[in-house]
């Protein structure tokens, strides 16, 4: 049996009398290992809740005499414990996802469990550290301006690459049979430009439909998985639904189509009764639009920046 101690870490700021357990935690198996012994020391607290805690700290292997800087998620401050949505969760990391460890998702040292009182076990996640989560798209990469794809292909990948690399870890995620479950940008971290995804707790299979390449900056679309698609949406990966014009101005992208110039002259009613005034410009916006939509259905799929694998 393989056993965790902690070293003395703080509690969360409204649970300041319960304290880390200091006795061995057992490790919940999924395949039996030779015993060991691991510890974790230099705990901070990194997500301070007593609903789900987590702590930064420095694990001690019982082979290696370096130190692993690794992140522990906790439920035991919590009022209700999650044992079983843990157990789910380091399953998802060590039996159906292992191959994607240190990849798309952090390399998992184990759940570790700790038997309370009346028996409520309470759990400790013990992951790689891989970075800070992620506090909005530009952390990840560079802004991204309306309309700099179009001059810029050739270094586009440069670009946005970190968002090229989230959605391919996602999509690598669903190859192996199984949606996340819970996107948000604040469960990608980002490790050098390196994302990762955590918080597997409500993970599910999935049988990924995807199969069509998607370039940045392309007005969204249909696609045949509704999670890769979010995942577009939350990286923003997908045009901007709303084309702004110099603060004046917003039409929906998918309006600004040549057969619909009277259509969006008549939006601009209360700007000028005669709203020929601004059909010239009107006009022009169109014809910079459609440019992109020709622009964007040529791109021949082999020069399209994400290439997932058709599923197998
Ligand atoms: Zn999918």
């Amino acid at each position: 049996m393989t056993s965790l101690r902690l070293g003395p870490g703080p509690s969360p700021w409204d649970s300041p009398d319960r304290k880390l357990p200091t006795g061995e935690l057992t490790r919940y198996d999924v395949q039996s290992s030779p015993p060991q012994s691991y510890s974790i020391n230099n705990l901070e607290l990194l997500v301070d809740d007593t609903g789900t805690a987590v702590y930064r700290g420095s694990l001690k292997l019982p082979d290696s005499p370096e130190l692993e800087k690794v992140v522990v998620k906790t439920d035991f401050f919590a009022e209700t414990l999650r044992q079983s949505a843990f157990q789910h969760e380091v399953d998802m990391y060590e039996l159906h996802l292992s191959s994607l460890q240190g990849l798309s998702i952090p390399y998992c040292y184990g759940l570790f469990q700790h038997k309370g009182e009346g028996d409520k076990v309470s759990s400790f996640l013990v992951l790689e550290d891989c970075g800070d989560r992620i506090k909005d798209v530009s952390s990840l990469a560079n802004s991204f301006k309306y309309g700099y794809i179009f001059h810029l292909v050739n270094d586009v990948y440069s670009v946005f690459a970190g968002r090229l690399k989230a959605l391919d870890a996602l999509y690598e995620i669903h190859c192996a049979g199984y949606t996340h479950g819970d996107l948000s940008l604040h469960n990608i971290t980002n490790r050098d430009g390196e994302p990762f995804f955590i918080d597997l707790e409500t993970a599910e299979p999935h049988k990924c439909e995807m199969t069509e390449r998607i370039i940045v900056g392309e007005e969204r679309r249909r696609i045949e998985c509704d999670e890769i698609d979010i995942c577009c949406m939350l990286l923003e990966i997908w045009a901007d639904v709303d084309v702004k014009v110099k603060d004046l101005f917003v039409f929906r992208r998918a309006y600004l189509r040549r057969e619909n110039i009277d259509f969006l002259l008549s939006l601009l009613i209360h700007r000028n009764r005669n709203t020929e005034v601004f059909r010239p410009f009107v006009e022009q916006l169109v014809e910079k639009i459609e440019a992109e939509r020709e622009y964007y259905r040529n791109v021949p799929p082999e020069k399209r920046l994400i290439l997932p694998p058709a599923p197998k």
